[in-house]
C-alpha cells in the first residue's frame, strides 16, 4: 500500500489527574498531551499522542509545546504530499530533517501504524506478529508527595493490582526510603516493588541505602543515580537482590547495548515516546533480549491513544518485568469515546483495527488549550 499524507492536525490538550503526582523534584497537577491527527488523501485516518509527565521538559526535554512546534513546522512538512510505504519510510524523512525530538517523532510514527491497521482492518499487535497476552498486568504508583502511601496502597492492592511502585524525590535519600520501608511494612506481601528515583541520587547514597531498600523488600530499583553514570549503575547492578533498571538512561538502541556491555542494569525501561516510537521500542526490546536483560513496559500517563499504542507492542513480547502504563488509571478523563481500562490490575489489550481507539470530539472542545 502506497498512500501520501493530506494533513496532520496536532492539539494540546490539559486533562485533570485523579491526585497530584510527583515525579522528582516535578509536581503533576494535571497532564498535558498533543493529540494529533494524520489525515491520509483517500484511506483512513490515524491517531497518535505526543505525552510527555507533566506535559513539561524536566523529565526528558521535550514539552508538548516543543512537540507540537516540531510536528506542525518540521515532521509534518516533510511527510505531506509524498508517497509513503508506512511508518518505516516515514520515520526515515522524520529523521532527515529532525534529530532527536523522539516523543514528537513517536506522536506521528504510532498514528501511522494507526492508518496501516485501519487500512488492513487489524489491530497494530498483529500486523507486529500477534499478541502474546490479552491483558498486561499494571502496577499502582505512588507519587513521592502522597502523604499515606500504605493506605493509598491498601486500596490498589484490594483492587487487585500485583505490584506498586514509589516515585522517589523532593527529599533527602535517608527519608524517602524511611518512607518506603514504613510503607512496606504495613502492606499485604506478595506485591511486586518498584522504586523510581529518576537519577536523582548520587553514587554513595545509592550505595548506602540500596541494601537497606533489598532489606525492605524492594523487587527492583529504577534509575537510582544520573543517567550518564554509567559506571555507578554497573556498580549498584549486583551488589544487592534488587534488581536495577535503566530508564532515562536508554533512549535508542545504542542506549542499550551500552548499558548490556557495561552490565549497568538488569532490565532495561521501555518507553514508546522516549524512544521515538513504537518500531524503535521494539528495536530496543530485542537489543535488550539478545543481552540476556528484561524488558519492562514503561509509560508516560498516556491517554488511551498512546496507552494503547504501547501496548500494542508491549503484548507482543515474550515476558515483561514490570508495566506502569498508568495513564487509564491516573488520568480523571480521556478523549477517546471509549477509554481503555485497567480490570483487576491489568490492561486490556485493544482488538479494533489499529490502535483500536476513536477520537472523541467533545472531549477534545472539553480539555483543547486555547
Ligand atoms: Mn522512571
Amino acid at each position: 500500500m502506497t498512500y501520501r499524507i493530506r494533513e496532520i492536525a496536532t492539539r494540546i490538550v490539559d486533562l485533570p489527574i485523579r491526585r497530584e503526582h510527583r515525579i522528582g523534584v516535578s509536581t503533576m497537577r494535571r497532564q498535558s498531551s498533543v493529540i494529533v491527527q494524520v489525515f491520509t488523501e483517500d484511506g483512513p485516518t490515524g491517531l497518535g499522542e505526543g505525552v510527555v509527565p507533566g506535559g513539561g521538559p524536566a523529565w526528558g526535554g521535550e514539552s508538548v509545546d516543543s512537540i507540537k512546534v516540531t510536528i506542525d513546522r518540521h515532521l509534518a512538512p516533510a511527510l505531506i504530499g509524498v508517497p509513503l510505504t508506512g511508518a518505516n519510510e516515514a520515520a526515515a524523512l522524520m529523521r532527515r530533517v529532525s534529530t532527536g525530538n523522539h516523543f514528537a517523532k513517536a506522536a506521528v510514527e504510532m498514528a501511522l501504524w494507526d492508518i496501516a491497521g485501519k487500512a488492513a482492518g487489524l489491530p497494530v499487535h498483529e500486523l507486529l506478529g500477534g499478541r502474546r497476552r490479552e491483558s498486561v498486568d499494571v502496577l499502582w504508583s505512588v507519587g513521592a508527595n502522597v502523604e499515606d502511601p500504605a493506605g493509598e496502597l491498601a486500596e490498589f492492592a484490594g483492587a487487585g493490582h500485583r505490584s506498586v511502585k514509589f516515585m522517589m524525590g523532593g527529599r533527602s535519600p535517608r527519608a524517602d526510603v524511611e518512607r518506603v520501608r514504613t510503607a512496606l511494612h504495613e502492606l499485604p506481601t506478595g506485591l511486586t516493588v518498584v522504586v523510581d528515583a529518576s537519577g536523582r541520587w548520587d553514587e554513595p547514597a545509592a550505595r548506602r541505602l540500596l541494601p537497606v531498600l533489598a532489606e525492605a523488600g524492594v523487587d527492583i530499583a529504577e534509575q537510582l543515580v544520573p543517567a550518564w553514570n554509567l559506571d555507578a549503575m554497573a556498580r549498584l547492578t549486583g551488589l544487592t537482590r534488587v534488581w536495577t533498571m535503566a530508564d532515562e538512561a536508554v533512549r535508542s538502541a545504542s542506549d542499550a547495548l551500552r548499558v548490556a556491555l557495561a552490565h549497568s542494569a538488569d532490565i532495561i525501561a521501555l518507553k514508546v515516546p522516549k524512544l521515538g516510537g513504537i518500531a524503535a521500542a521494539r528495536d530496543v526490546a530485542a537489543v535488550t533480549r539478545a543481552a540476556g536483560l528484561r524488558c519492562y513496559a514503561g509509560g508516560t500517563m498516556e491517554t488511551s491513544i498512546g496507552t494503547s499504542a504501547a501496548v500494542q507492542l508491549f503484548s507482543t513480547l515474550p515476558e515483561l518485568a514490570g508495566c506502569d502504563l498508568i495513564g487509564p488509571l491516573m488520568l480523571a478523563d480521556d478523549v477517546v469515546t471509549r477509554p481503555l481500562e485497567v480490570r483487576d490490575g491489568a490492561l486490556t489489550v485493544p482488538q479494533g483495527a489499529g490502535l483500536g481507539v476513536e477520537l472523541d470530539e467533545d472531549k477534545i472542545r472539553d480539555y483543547v488549550r486555547e
